[in-house]
């Protein structure tokens, strides 16, 4: 069929600049609410290259979404040395198909052109492979717009979508539940800093008493994601914006969950018979697996290189998290899944190899679960990606006086990493992340659109099997 290109500087970046095309991309406003419309069976051809990609697709019963915030093939390759060896494979190692993925995004404008962010945050990638559609930094699927503060157009997830068909939805992270990447499945607001009724002040036309969405977690609620799980105590305690209640009382008094705080609570749930789960087992994020080791001047190191894990408490893993909601979630009708490692990133931020290594190495343990279930359920969707590159960088040495760690890997060797977006700013070091493209890897129906290079609004159309 015939459509608009999304991406209207992918068709011929060469001949663009020859030509001194401005970088603007086409908003693409017929992606509306709910659109499940097959489209990127012909539109992802030209981009992707692939033969097979002009077969009508066959539409998966279910998805799993496994997203490493920050997830890029650097950290990727640098967890596998540290876990397995250069020549070892992780589990998402193994995922049958593979492709790359862009994932810029866009720079508030008038429109309906709009200047490339060739750097995007987790709020406008998620909202891009969420509703496959492009937008802005911090915003949560909607449009783009004029500015940060201007709301955007509200478009459908893909968790929305399955939830609308009475099918079952699950939203499982490592972050406070109402972070950018959970956020954007399950809910639309003008700025991911909106979380709850008490962070309001980015966003006034989202208050409920403007007529507007309410928070993110409100949000949550209201969609009736039935799996949520995740960090996030301290928010849940904080009041509905009508002061009425707090959210976790409001959850369990209003929506129809039920509450679980520690690992062995979450173990005893075998299905959603009491009603709909929510998990919350951090006061904000989920503990790492491994205590920090920060790059520094002069390098930084453990004391036999290799990363100390951490005590965790009462808190479930990752993989834990994911089990149970799937086993909960299973049903005949099908089900969607979106489960984020996400201190990946934060720990990329904070210039810390171990907290992001452990991470990831408790992502690749969540696939390992995710490819166990789709083995025995092949009308399963499994996609492992990331969202946005990020900053780690495996070097030669830290000969270059910039800031370093090194671990040994399991071939017993130093790996030296270091992070060349690192800003200082009030005495704190931070990195940022990156622009480059990420891997996307799958196994299940769809997954042969993922080869090549895609752009990541189009898993939208690939996990609805439009
Ligand atoms: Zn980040």
């Amino acid at each position: 069929m015939e459509r608009l290109p999304l991406v209207t500087l992918a068709v011929g970046t060469a001949l663009g600049l020859a030509l001194g095309v401005t970088g603007t991309v086409a908003y693409d406003a017929s992606r509306g609410d709910g659109d499940e419309t097959p489209d990127s069976g012909a539109a992802a051809a030209p981009s992707s290259g692939a033969p097979t990609s002009q077969a009508p697709a066959e539409r998966p019963t279910s998805v799993i979404l496994l997203i490493g915030d920050g997830m890029d093939d650097s950290m990727i390759t640098a967890a596998r040395n540290y876990s397995v060896g250069a020549a070892g494979r992780l589990v998402l190692d193994g995922l049958p198909a593979t492709g790359a993925m862009t994932t810029y995004g866009l720079v508030p404008g008038p429109g309906p052109d709009f200047t490339v962010d060739y750097v995007s945050d987790s709020a406008a990638t998620a909202s891009g492979f969420s509703t496959g559609v492009k937008t802005i930094d911090g915003r949560i699927s909607q449009g783009p717009s004029a500015a940060a503060e201007a709301p955007g157009e509200d478009h459908e997830t893909v968790l929305e979508t399955y939830a609308r068909s009475g099918r079952l939805t699950g939203n499982v992270t490592t972050a406070d539940i109402t972070d950018a990447t959970p956020a954007a499945a399950a809910a639309h607001v003008n700025d991911r800093s909106c979380q709850d009724s008490t962070t309001m002040a980015a966003c006034p036309a989202a208050l409920k008493s403007a007529g507007g969405r309410g928070s993110i977690a409100e949000q949550l609620l209201d969609t009736g994601v039935d799996v949520l799980l995740g960090g996030g105590q301290e928010r849940f305690d904080r009041p509905l914006e009508d002061g009425s209640a707090s959210l976790l009382e409001h959850a369990t008094t209003d929506r129809g969950y039920r509450s679980v705080r520690t690992a062995d609570e979450l173990a005893d749930v075998d299905a959603l018979d009491g009603g709909r789960l929510l998990g919350l087992f951090a006061p904000v994020h989920l503990t790492r697996k491994y205590a920090p080791l920060e790059a520094r001047r002069g390098g930084a190191t453990t004391d036999d290189g290799r990363c100390v894990e951490q005590d965790r408490g009462t808190q479930p893993t990752l993989a834990q998290m994911t089990t149970t909601a799937i086993d909960v979630l299973d049903n005949a009708d099908g089900f969607f899944l979106q489960v984020e490692g996400a201190s990946v990133d934060k720990a990329e931020h904070e210039r810390d190899i171990c907290g992001a290594i452990g991470e990831l190495e408790d992502l690749d343990l969540a696939v390992q679960v995710a490819l166990e279930h789709q083995s025995t359920h092949p009308g399963t969707l499994v996609i492992v990606t990331g969202d946005h590159a990020h900053s780690t960088q495996i070097v030669m040495d830290d000969r270059g006086g910039i800031d370093t760690a090194t671990v040994t890997t399991a071939d017993g060797d130093p790996m030296t990493v270091a992070y060349s977006t690192t800003y200082r700013e009030a005495g704190d070091s931070k990195a940022t992340h990156t622009g480059t493209q990420i891997r996307v890897a799958a196994i299940g129906p769809g997954s042969e659109r993922v080869t090549g290079v895609i752009d990541q609004t189009e898993l939208h159309a690939i996990m609805l099997g439009g």
